[in-house]
Order: C-alpha cells, then structure tokens, then sequence
C-alpha cells in the first residue's frame, strides 16, 4: 500500500475569505439536528460496520448521541433514524451539497477533485489499464464537480447519482449525465441487470459511507457494479484525528463532523476493517485534511475579536505548513483511499 501525506490547499478560495462559510456549517449542523429530532428513531445494538455489539459512549452533539465500537473502533449514532427521513430531508434541502459559488465551483474541480482523479489514474497506469476511455459512476454526486474535472481531462463515460433533488438539477447544468436515484434502485433499475453488473472500471463515494445506515449493504452493490480490475475510491472525515478530538471537547460547534447526518464516522482502523472484510485491498492511502482552519474557525466563533487579529492571518497564511505537520502524523481529519477488488 502506498501512503502519501498533504495536500496543499487555500481554504479561503473553496470556503470563501474569512469563517463565515464554516461558522454557517456549525447553524445548518443546528438546523438539521432540530428536523431530525422529531424523525421517528431506533436503538442500534450492532457496529455497522463489524456487528459487535460492545460500545462506548463517545460524545453527544446537538442531543445526537454516538458510542464507539470497542472492537473495530468505528463511531456512529446510538439512535439512528430511517433511510427514509434522509431521502425526505433531501428532497428539498438546498444547503447540504448543493450551493457553490461559480469561483468556489472551479476551484474545487481544479484543486480538490483533479489531483483525485489524476490519483487512481495514475494507479491504473501501474495496473497496466488504459486510461483512453472507461465508464466511471459517481454515488452522490451532489452538484457533479468531480464528473465535471472527470469530463474535462479524459474522454471517459461519467455518471453521477443522488438523492438530493436540487443537487441533481446543478449537476444536470453543469453538463453531467447525473440521476435523481439511490444507489439500490440505480442498480436494480435496468430490466437486465447482468448489463450493469461489472460495468464500471471506477466507482467514487466521496464523503458516503459516513452517511448511509448499513455501508456494508451499499458496498456490496458498489462490489457487484464494478469490473474485475475496477477501483474503488473514497473519502471519509476521520474520527481519530486533531478535529475529532477537538470536538470532543467543543461539541456545540460540531458542523464538519457529528452532524445529524451523519450516522458514521469512520476511523482508520474501522475502514480498513470496513474494506477488507467485505473484498477489498486497499491500494493506496492520502493523508490531509483541514484541522488547522477548522481550529481557528471554531477559535473565532468562541473569540470573535480574534477574527481580524494578526495572529490569525498569520496561521491562515501558514495553513499549509500546521497542516503537514498534523498530516504526516496521522493526526489528520480526512483520509482519500483508493482499493481494488482482492
Ligand atoms: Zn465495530
């Protein structure tokens, strides 16, 4: 397995100058609590991802309680609500996923998904894969920037899929062959499933498994949709890092992580357990994150008049190198991993 540490960033460029944007994730973190509340819930007795049923109460955000499994170390809610209320939620939710400005929206294709894409292209290379054309299925897709980069760079056959309606409508501007569906349906869909069955040489899930209830039921369908030498790539916030234990200590300004909708969330050693026991080889392993800005942020929302401060620009203009230094311990909030079919 490869491992490869940071990946530079100008936070301000794909969140915009200043907080705002990140202290208006802590009140749409609020605003979901609130609607998820009154949903109907049920008690999980098992980990979702390796169904033992000894867990640890770790930390309650906005009444949401999570526990952590005491034997793959996964974290997820104690009380979860049904798939159902989620694809209610997103049927009209317009402020998950869905609102980029048109510079955010190029930076985030140029700096955030290209050097992604140009990852597991680069591992199809070492493969011995030809890279002139393929079929490539992005699930929840959101506004399509990642198929947008994928569009751009190679003449490959993209689709995206989601259940947030006004996600799918701005991937559908911006060019994107992308449907309203989840992932069951997707699959289940054609009259002959044997012809989507094997039919993607690339599957992306970013920031997915976290979401949905039983991620070892959907990476089963992801199993069966690709081909033989086909590659998995994901992305997941990383329980076991500098942000997760910050918000240990500050729950009430919980946005990023522990939000509503957030069932799960994964730690290092939970995914691997994640992907290896269901027939996956994890190939390669990206270690970065945005501990350091979400420090501040949360900093900035306690202090305000420390916003406009010289010691905040300071570590903003130094974000890259904090950064590294949290990266290469492995005390990162993010890790991109790419894993093939064993
Ligand atoms: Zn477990």
């Amino acid at each position: 397995m490869k491992t490869k540490y940071s990946k530079p960033v100008s936070p301000e460029k794909f969140k915009g100058k200043g907080f705002d944007a990140m202290h208006a994730v802590v009140e749409i973190a609020k605003r979901s609590a609130l609607y998820f509340k009154k949903e109907k819930k049920e008690k999980v007795e098992e980990c979702l991802v390796c169904g033992s049923n000894f867990n640890d109460k770790i930390l309650t955000a906005f009444e949401i309680e999570f526990v952590q499994c005491k034997n793959c170390t996964h974290v997820f809610q104690k009380n979860q609500f049904s798939d159902k209320s989620v694809y209610k939620f997103f049927e009209t939710d317009k402020e998950i996923n869905c609102h980029l400005p048109e510079d955010q929206f190029q930076y985030r294709c140029e700096n955030i998904n290209k050097p992604k894409i140009d990852e597991v292209m680069q591992l199809r290379v070492e493969m011995g894969c030809s890279n002139n054309d393929g079929q490539w299925l992005d699930i929840g897709c959101g506004a399509g920037d990642l198929l947008f980069q994928l569009n751009k760079d190679y003449h490959w056959n993209g689709v995206g899929i989601d259940i947030s309606a006004p996600g799918i409508e701005m991937a559908k501007n911006n060019g994107i062959n992308a449907i309203l569906t989840d992932l069951f349906d997707y699959y289940s869909s054609t009259n002959n499933q044997d012809k989507i069955t094997k039919s993607y040489d690339i599957i992306s899930a970013m920031g997915y498994f976290d979401l949905v209830q039983e991620p070892t039921k959907h990476l089963k369908v992801v199993k069966r949709l690709l081909k033989d030498k086909g590659l998995l790539m994901l992305d997941h916030p990383k329980f076991d890092s500098f942000t997760g234990d910050l918000i240990k200590s500050v729950p009430e300004c919980a946005g990023r992580y522990f939000n509503a909708l957030e069932r799960s969330i994964f730690t290092d050693k939970s995914m691997k357990y994640f992907l290896e026991t269901n027939g996956f080889e994890v190939l390669f392993d990206w270690k970065y994150g945005l501990d350091i800005y979400t420090f501040i942020s949360i900093i900035t929302l306690k202090l305000p008049q420390l916003a406009k401060s010289n010691i905040v620009e300071y570590i903003n203009s130094k974000n890259n190198e904090f950064q590294s230094i949290i990266d290469n311990s492995g005390y990162n909030d993010v890790n991109f991993c790419i894993a093939k079919l064993k």
